[in-house]
């Protein structure tokens, strides 16, 4: 029989992700912050759907007064700092967003000059950082097409991680700098507009050549084709320089295998370098300012040791170098390299290179949906920076992400919390996201530690990022590979703790010598670790597996019979007379109110 293939009809299809490759050249007025630029973009449609239309992402235009960045920023309770004037006092505010009183010489734009398809002019329209693109013909499953633009662009004044002049003086952030194409997945288009949130990309290879004022030092994504035309601490000093005349040097950068292209530039950086474990170049650029000089001095050794503790606890980086930039705001994640804001103590200093370091890693290698999954970046960057700093940094801590359990214990008692399922431009507040993405996040992994034992996430981790780098994990991937690796079922985690709000609260009593009754209170029920001290002295540890994990942790404690969430309390009985007993006291288990989790004899 001839079977007729339905068009329209839905299949479960394999794992595809599309492919870009970038060719760009860019020719900066650094006295007028402007630029011009070509771009050709090699787009391959490796999905199983003909495409009618693409969309690409215009984001310095958030940076424009009547953007949705802006009046976003107008509307949100507790706006970004960063992002706003303080008329008021810290009490009663009185917020401007620093965007609505931008003149249009500081403002933000990508200006589409012409865009061609094939050849061919193609129509698009812009709905402020977003553009979608109608095609004049559609783009067959596995096959290429080649979209070529002239744009325009200027950098705004720094209001939120790119821009010029940050508060530190950095001439040039050049983050979310070109027009870049939307991410296309089994789900679909992701045509976000730019809030302030985070991003999702397509991988490729990335061509970028800069030309611009000869004083400017560069730094960022990709590795430098031409080091001795440019100089500025690139070139190899047993060669001698071949610097062409005139007003601009061009820099040529190539990026294999990234998904994001992002620079900075500045005619006063300091570049220093230092080789990391297997080869990969650190470099380094800050302010030539004698206050930065000591801890910028000290920064390339303790970076060293953070590449290794990374390598050795998720991975091999990649990459053939790493960057860790003076510029943007606060610090920021990219391709090779970081933007952070150099003013700081060394230990905050070291802190922000390891945070944003860790990204490379899961914002970077591995790259889920930050729109969609912003917990699987920060909250994953965020329990891994705070082991390693609390490795490199000898800081002697038991729970290296204690105060992650604080803030969530604060957020849930505040009665604010959504879903970590919320995109992360849509929480009700900037400060609910915060705590969401980060802390909620960071205790997702190490609560996992509790669940199936230190020993299984570790491997855990590792083999996530074996299994998925370059393939956008989604929360399932995840948790499929926990399973795997401990032998437990997990869904029921993934779901209490990371598509509901429901949260974890037992107690414990003693009612009579002998025994002890425990209480589930909260709405979300785990596994029990139970610590027992008898009047004789003794202790003795007990564990009681929740029964929809259909498996144990590897542990040294008496395994009893399981509790299933349905029965709200469970009772033990013990042979010797208790004198005190102790609920988890790993702490590892985020039980907003820790003060029933222990009971004594009175
Ligand atoms: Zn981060």
């Amino acid at each position: 029989m001839f079977l007729i293939g339905l068009s329209g009809q839905a299949q479960k299809s394999r794992y595809w992700q599309q492919h870009v490759d970038y060719t760009m050249e860019i020719d900066m007025d650094a006295s007028k912050f402007q630029f011009d630029g070509t771009q050709k973009l090699v787009y391959s449609n490796n999905s199983p759907d003909e495409l009618n239309e693409v969309f690409y992402l215009l984001q310095f235009n958030a940076f424009q007064p009547g953007s949705e960045m802006d009046i976003r920023l107008q509307n949100v309770i507790d706006p970004d700092s960063r992002m706003v004037n303080n008329h008021g006092t810290l009490i009663q505010p009185d917020y401007e967003s620093r965007i609505s009183i931008l003149k249009p010489e500081e403002i933000g734009y990508q200006k589409i000059i012409s865009l061609r398809q094939d050849g061919k002019n193609v129509k698009y329209e812009i709905y402020g950082s977003v553009m979608k693109v109608s095609l004049n013909k559609p783009i067959k499953p596995g096959s290429k097409t080649t979209f070529e633009m002239e744009f325009k662009g200027q950098v705004p004044v720094q209001i939120r991680r790119a821009g010029r002049n940050n508060s530190e003086g950095v001439a040039l952030s050049m983050a979310q700098w070109y027009p870049k194409l939307a991410e296309y997945d089994e789900e679909g288009w992701h045509a976000n507009a730019y809030l302030s949130r985070e991003f999702h990309g397509v991988w490729g290879d990335f061509d970028v050549t800069i030309k611009i004022d000869r004083e400017y030092t560069i730094g960022g994504t990709g590795y430098l084709q031409n080091p001795q035309e440019v100089g500025h601490g690139y070139e190899n000093p047993n060669k001698s320089l071949k610097l062409p005349k005139g007003d601009k040097l061009t820099w040529h950068f190539k990026a294999p295998d990234v998904h994001d292209f992002t620079w900075a530039a500045d005619p006063d950086y300091v570049h220093t370098q230092v080789t990391g474990e297997n080869g990969v170049q650190l470099h380094f650029f800050y302010k030539n300012d004698p206050e930065l000089k000591e801890n910028w001095e000290k920064l390339p050794g303790k970076t060293q040791e953070i590449l290794a503790y990374f390598n050795k606890h998720i991975g091999p980086y990649p990459y053939k170098q790493y960057s860790v930039i003076q510029g943007g705001d606060g610090g920021m994640e990219y391709a090779m390299c970081t933007l952070i804001t150099g003013k700081r103590t060394f230990s905050s200093l070291v802190g922000v290179t390891a945070h944003e370091f860790a990204h490379s890693w899961f914002q970077f290698v591995l790259a889920t949906n930050e729109t969609k999954h912003s917990w699987m970046d920060e909250g994953f960057t965020s329990y891994i920076s705070s082991h390693c700093m609390n490795s490199v940094m000898e800081e002697g801590k038991s729970i290296p992400n204690k105060h992650s359990y604080t803030n969530y214990a604060k957020l849930v008692k505040s009665g604010l919390q959504e879903p970590l399922t919320t995109f992360s431009d849509r929480y009700e507040l900037n400060g609910v996201y915060g705590t969401s993405a980060y802390s909620k996040g960071s205790i997702f992994l190490s609560q996992l530690g509790y669940v199936i034992g230190r020993a299984n996430l570790d491997r855990t981790l590792k083999t996530y990022y074996e299994q998925f780098k370059f393939k956008h994990p989604t929360p399932n991937d995840f948790t499929r590979v926990a399973e795997k690796v401990s032998g437990i079922q997990l869904e029921w985690y993934l779901n209490y703790w990371t598509r509901t709000i429901k949260f974890i609260d037992y107690s414990v009593s003693l009612t009579d010598k002998n025994s002890i009754k425990l209480e589930r209170l909260g709405s979300m029920a785990m596994p029990i670790d139970l610590t027992v001290t008898y009047t004789d002295g003794s202790t003795e540890d007990f564990y009681i597996p929740l029964t929809m994990m259909y498996g144990t942790k590897p542990t040294g404690a008496k395994i009893l019979e399981s509790w299933s969430w349905v029965a709200p309390s469970y009772t033990l009985n013990t042979e010797k007379e208790i004198q005190r007993v102790q609920v988890d006291p790993s702490e590892l288990m985020a039980d907003i109110d820790p003060r029933n989790n222990t009971a004594s004899i009175k």
